[in-house]
């Protein structure tokens, strides 16, 4: 029988931060770990997704690249058999299920979607894409969102249905994603006969990754807001680039609140909760033993340090793996994995064409 597929992507519109660390790489390094042998890993840049939003095309190539090369550094082991890397771009039926699917989704359930909303008001707001985009270009406030970040959801969903991913560990913004696929799989499945495998469910999911909660690192500055790539603020976002002793600044600097009493509440204390979590998930102990530990202290200072020590150090060993990467063995192995990829994704293709009526059955 053919192995489960555990399936990520990590967009490359900008470097990495702790948080697509926490929420995106780490989990995928670890089912690799645990599990090697027994599942199937699928860990590939979706460049396509990277400019739903403005970017520098200029730097999209090399950062596409350079992004790959994190996954390695977090340890990542591409000698495994069963495990895949590739670019979403370099794998056309991508883009080709994408249209099918567009086609299937109601405008309506794309509208309702919390990450659209929450990029699309930034992007009314933005003085960025005024530089990207010509003023004449740009006649009123809704033109400034893209219809790709509008549904990129339905790209996301194709991602995981070419190639029957059933675990697909996303950080907590992406979960209402991951649901949308499953019911894009589920309505095309009751239409024609069986396409796709279906995702396991969000709390399958959690447990899967052996989480107890969903991973949402928030901003160091403004802990009420997610840490995010697109969002400027450098001094609430660790960069898996930063020099390991700014890491340490930030996290000195954090904001937490006035209570003197650290517990884990993200409604009522999301500063010192956010650094709980930052500790548990790096240090690799479980939430609830780290909470015991920490609960009831009064100390934010002593908190601090100890997330600093852990993320100086998880910086620096990073760091030094990243710069002893073999480019030339990664880019044989991304291009090797792309052609068999290329296989996977046009069969499933080729399914949904015969489906709709596009080839004959
Ligand atoms: P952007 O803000 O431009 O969307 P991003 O930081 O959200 O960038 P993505 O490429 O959209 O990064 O997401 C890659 C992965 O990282 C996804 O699994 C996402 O859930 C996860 N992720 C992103 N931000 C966080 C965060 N703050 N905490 C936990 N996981 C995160
Ligand atoms: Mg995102």
């Amino acid at each position: 029988m053919a192995k489960e597929v555990i399936l990520t992507g990590l967009r490359a519109n900008a470097e990495f931060h702790l948080g697509n660390y926490l929420g995106g790489i780490l989990p995928m390094v670890q089912q690799q770990k645990k599990h090697a042998g027994k599942y199937q890993l699928n860990m590939f840049i979706p460049d396509l997704h990277s400019f739903t939003t403005p970017i520098d095309h200029g730097k999209l190539y090399e950062q596409t690249h350079q992004n790959l090369k994190v996954f390695v550094a977090a340890g990542l082991d591409i000698d495994q058999p069963d495990t895949f890397i590739y670019r979403q771009s370099y794998i056309p039926a991508h883009s080709e299920l994408t249209w099918i699917l567009d086609c299937f989704t109601g405008f309506g359930e794309m509208s309702r979607m919390t990450e659209f909303k929450d990029k699309a008001a930034k992007l009314r707001g933005s003085q960025m894409i005024e530089e990207v985009w010509k003023e004449e270009d740009v006649p009123g406030s809704s033109d400034r969102i893209s219809v790709g970040l509008f549904n990129y959801p339905v790209l996301m969903a194709a991602d995981i249905l070419l190639y029957g991913a059933k675990w697909v560990p996303v950080g907590e913004d992406q979960r209402q994603h991951v649901e949308f696929a499953r019911e894009i799989a589920n309505r095309l499945n009751n239409r024609f006969k069986d396409l796709f495998v279906m995702p396991a469910d969000n709390v399958e999911q959690i447990k899967f990754a052996g989480r107890e909660n969903p991973v949402r690192i928030r901003s160091l500055r403004n802990p009420n807001k997610k840490m995010s790539k697109s969002v400027e603020d450098p001094a609430g976002t660790i960069m898996l680039s930063d020099k390991p002793e700014d890491g340490v600044k930030k996290v000195m600097e954090a904001t937490t609140d006035s209570q003197a009493n650290i517990r884990f509440d993200f409604e009522k204390q999301p500063g010192v909760a956010n650094l709980l979590q930052i500790l548990a998930l790096l240090t690799g102990k479980p939430q609830s033993g780290v909470n015991t530990e920490w609960e009831g202290k009064t100390s934010y200072g002593e908190l601090k340090q100890a997330v600093a020590d852990t993320v100086k150090s998880f910086l620096t060993d990073l760091q030094t793996k990243l710069a002893a990467i073999d480019d030339q063995r990664l880019m044989q192995k991304l291009e090797a994995d792309e052609e068999v990829m290329r296989k996977v994704a046009d069969a499933t293709l080729l399914k949904v064409q015969k489906a709709v009526g596009l080839r004959p059955a």
